[in-house]
Order: structure tokens, then C-alpha cells, then sequence
């Protein structure tokens, strides 16, 4: 069926949910990293990039927080543009782990394969894939200048989120040396967390995280900069892994409830695509036990039920300008 939402019924839906949960009090920071404990839990904000670039925005949009595992979209993409999806899914994998984001038995168990780019082991694999191998500096501005072209903006460090995590990482220090004894990490493993945990620590606004979404839901077409950042023929790859995984063991229970898949992170903020219609992002500190934002999922998880979307559905989505009269 042919679905065409108005940008005046998208407003009306963001405003309603942000209205509707706004006061919400459940979840947690994340506090296994020191910086993040520490966030406003108040913090709350939506917005949604259309396909001409427009951004509906509803809150503290403009708030820069952590992006943690959001970004292993923006390097699983880089490493799928630069060695191609076969050999991603030979080097790394593309499978859903059911397991937490931080898991060492995921890795025990699948021994053969980091499962995914979006779970910790797979997105330190990730990183030290990225080229050129062995150049840390070269590696880096080519982490940060991917994340860059898909957000249409820079994302600075946030240094004291980089020292906080940098002191904490001992789960994933393990995990890049465990990798290493499967010979499933093909840069050094130090250097290649240390990239890792920099990409968790760039700070990235609601905004700018809804323009990432647009730029995969635009299929490799930034909606704002119009710059083509990957080519189309990834948009299938890179949904089918946050449709897999993005929620970690939840994730299932996610796509089923609210039909679009999605990519969270412990900083609070949230990524989801609805291919061909709209990028939508939602941030809010307080994490549920999986590590994903409460006010964000329910934000979102509203938004798609309010305007009867579903990835699944079959439906082809046009956003309209207004209501068109038919007579
Ligand atoms: N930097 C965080 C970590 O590695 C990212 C986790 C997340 O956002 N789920 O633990």
C-alpha cells in the first residue's frame, strides 16, 4: 500500500511523545562508566531528518552527549565500504548474539566469528580493520571524518568521557586480547580498543544522530549535505545488522513490538531507520538493564504506532508537504 504522512502529522506525533513521556522516571544512567553516571537523567529529545534535509526536533536537540555504540554503525559501515560484505561476514560476522553488548561468552561461544560489528567484540574487529592498518593517527581521522560525512557535522571528543571509559575498559581490554588468541582482531589489539573506546566517547547531538539515520534511510545519500557517503547497494547490509542486534538481547522483543529497526548506545541515545521514508533519533540517559534508553524507546516505539509505520508492513512511505484534497 502507498502510505503518505504529512510533515504536519510527523510534527504532531514528535510532539505528542515527547509531551506524553517527558516525566517519565524509569531506567538508570549507565554507571559502569563514571562520565555517563553523572548526565542530567532529566535530558530528553527527539527528532526526526526527512528526506529533503528538514529536521523536526522536539527538546534538548542540540544536548551533546556520548554516542557509545551508536557508533559501530558509522564503522561498520566504513569497513563494509572499504573491504565489501563477503568479507565482513567472513572476518567478523553478521549474526544476532542474544546476549549484552559487553559479552565475553558471545565470544566463547562463536569463537569462529565476533558475530556482528554491533556488539563490542565485533566493533573492536571493526576498528582494527580500518585502514590503513597500523597507522593510529590515519585510522583515526578516518573513523572521525566517516562519522562526520554521515551526521553532516563534526563530532568533537568529549575528552572527559574518553579518560572516563579509558580507566573502565577492562571488559573490553579483554575482549580485544581475546580476539586476539582467535586471531579475530587484525590490527594491534591496544591501539585498536584505544580507537574503539575514542569513537564510544565523541559527543553527538539528537540532531546530528536523526541526520546519521536519514543518511542510511536516504541509502547512502546524506538528506543534508546531499554528499553520497556509502554506496546504496550497503543500505540492505547495514539495516539487516541493526535490525539484528541493535537492541542486544532485547532486541527481537524490539523490532516485534514497534516494527523499525534500531541502534542504541548507553550514552542514552537512539538510531532508527525507516528505509526510504525518514531517519528518526531520540536521546534520554536512564538505560533499561540492556543497556537502552527508556524515554527514547518509548519515544520512538510511539511515534511508529501513532502514525501506523512498520518496516514490515509492506507499505511504501511518502512524507508529504500537506494534505493533498482529493476530489
Ligand atoms: N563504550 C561502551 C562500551 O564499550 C559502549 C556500549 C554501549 O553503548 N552499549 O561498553
Amino acid at each position: 500500500m502507498e502510505r503518505r504522512i504529512t510533515k504536519e502529522e510527523l510534527r504532531a506525533a514528535v510532539n505528542e511523545a515527547y509531551e506524553r513521556f517527558r516525566n517519565e522516571k524509569s531506567g538508570r544512567n549507565a554507571h559502569y562508566i563514571p562520565y555517563l553516571a553523572h548526565i542530567d537523567s532529566e535530558l530528553f529529545a527527539i527528532a526526526v531528518c526527512l528526506p529533503d534535509g528538514e529536521i523536526i526536533e522536539a527538546g534538548d536537540s542540540s544536548y551533546r552527549f556520548g554516542i557509545e555504540s551508536v557508533s559501530k554503525v558509522a564503522t561498520a559501515l566504513l569497513v563494509l565500504k572499504d573491504y565489501g560484505a563477503n568479507t565482513i561476514m567472513d572476518m567478523i560476522g553478521a549474526d544476532a548474539t542474544g546476549l549484552p553488548f559487553n559479552s565475553i561468552m558471545a565470544l566463547l561461544l562463536e569463537k569462529d566469528h565476533p558475530s556482528t560489528p554491533l556488539v563490542n567484540a565485533g566493533a573492536i574487529a571493526a576498528v582494527s580493520m580500518v585502514r590503513p592498518v597500523g597507522d593510529e593517527r590515519l585510522k583515526w581521522e578516518n573513523i572521525q571524518h566517516n562519522i562526520d560525512e554521515l551526521c553532516g557535522s563534526h563530532l568533537p571528543l568529549i575528552d572527559e568521557l574518553y579518560k572516563s571509559e579509558s580507566v573502565s575498559n577492562h571488559n573490553n581490554r579483554a575482549i580485544a586480547w581475546l580476539l586476539k588468541s582467535y586471531n579475530r582482531i587484525y590490527d594491534e589489539p591496544e591501539m585498536s580498543l584505544d580507537l574503539y573506546t575514542r569513537q564510544c566517547s565523541l559527543g553527538v547531538t539528537t540532531s546530528q544522530l536523526a541526520v546519521f539515520a536519514g543518511t542510511i534511510a536516504g541509502s547512502g545519500v546524506n538528506p543534508v549535505t546531499k554528499r553520497e557517503v556509502f554506496p546504496r547497494q550497503l543500505t540492505n547490509k547495514i539495516v539487516s545488522m541493526i535490525a539484528t542486534v541493535g537492541f542486544y538481547e532485547k532486541t527481537g522483543d524490539w523490532l516485534f513490538s514497534t516494527g523499525i529497526p534500531a541502534k542504541t548506545g548507553v550514552g542514552g541515545g537512539i538510531l532508527g531507520v525507516l528505509p526510504g521514508a525518514f531517519g528518526i533519533a531520540a536521546f534520554s540517559p536512564p538505560i533499561d538493564a540492556a543497556g537502552n534508553s527508556v524515554r527514547a524507546q518509548k519515544a520512538i516505539a510511539h511515534i511508529m504506532k501513532r502514525l501506523g509505520l512498520n518496516v514490515f508492513s509492506g507499505d511504501r512511505v511518502t512524507i508529504a508537504e500537506k494534505q493533498t484534497v482529493e476530489c
